[in-house]
């Protein structure tokens, strides 16, 4: 019987394989976007969740093989959430981290330390060409730091402080970092769920 094949709606070569690396032991032909064909989707759902189905059931349909996709960002309980969906163009488009941080900065400003919780969060969805659709949501606690620090990473990272070991995502080794943030988490997830499936 030949392998079910599973596409990684994604761009994103990095996270296309770092899924593959993950998936690699399981009975299943992972393919990135490039290599399957994608078609183009608007990201314009309220909550992650929305726009991670929307990707995953669009290209499994399309396809007609099952498909992945994920939505993640950072939520502020002081901001209600925000910037949450709109994580990646926080500071209006076109936009780079600098400007997001500093515009999460400037929003947070007079906040106190206590007041500075904030979360990744990050949903995996897998869909079949029939409609079906399973996600995996990954969460990361955190604070919000009062200045950047640290060079590794991307995004919010620099900002972000993980309060057990009292430095951003950015000071930490990128080792430490994947093996502790949301998408790890949904990662680990969505290995077990394919795992109890195809394994
Ligand atoms: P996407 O889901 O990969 O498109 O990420 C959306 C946005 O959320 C990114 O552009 C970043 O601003 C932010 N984000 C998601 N994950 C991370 C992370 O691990 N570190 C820093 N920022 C992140």
């Amino acid at each position: 019987m030949p392998k079910p094949v599973l596409v990684v709606a994604s761009q994103n070569l990095h996270k296309v394989g770092e899924i593959k690396v993950i998936l690699s032991d399981l009975p299943l032909v992972v393919k990135g976007a490039d290599e399957a064909g994608l078609p183009q989707v608007i990201e314009d759902g309220a909550t992650f969740e929305d726009n991670a189905v929307k990707k995953a059931l669009t290209a499994a349909k399309a396809l007609g093989c099952m498909a992945l996709a994920d939505d993640s960002g950072l939520m502020v309980d002081w901001l209600n959430g925000e910037p949450g969906v709109h994580s990646a163009r926080y500071a209006g488009s076109p936009t780079n981290d600098q400007l997001n941080n500093e515009k999460l900065l400037s929003k947070l400003g007079g906040v106190p330390w206590e007041k500075r919780d904030a979360r990744f969060v990050c949903v995996i969805a897998l869909a079949t060409p029939e409609g079906e659709v399973i996600t995996y949501t990954g969460t990361c606690p955190g604070k919000i730091a009062f200045e950047p620090r640290g060079n590794n990473g991307f995004g919010y990272d620099p900002l972000f402080v993980v309060p057990e070991l009292s430095q951003t995502f950015a000071e930490l080794d990128p080792e430490v970092k994947n093996r502790i943030s949301h998408r790890a988490k949904a990662l680990a997830q969505l290995r077990q769920g394919l795992r109890e499936k195809f394994a």
